[in-house]
């Protein structure tokens, strides 16, 4: 898994920057109970998560 490709999503939310959430060596990404990743937005200072069947084209 390359993070350096998922490491940033827009926020859903506020159409603003996420940060992927990851363990404290930015090794692997922390996932929601679902296994979704998970972002922390940095405008709106929440976190999302990204669903399956989210298309971001
Ligand atoms: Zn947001």
């Amino acid at each position: 898994m390359n993070l350096e490709q998922i490491k940033y999503h827009t926020c859903p939310f506020d159409q603003e920057e996420g940060i992927l959430l990851t363990d404290i060596e930015e090794m692997l990404p922390e996932t929601g109970d679902n296994g979704d990743l998970q972002y922390y937005c940095l405008a709106g200072k929440h976190t999302f998560q990204l669903d399956d069947d989210d298309d971001d084209e």
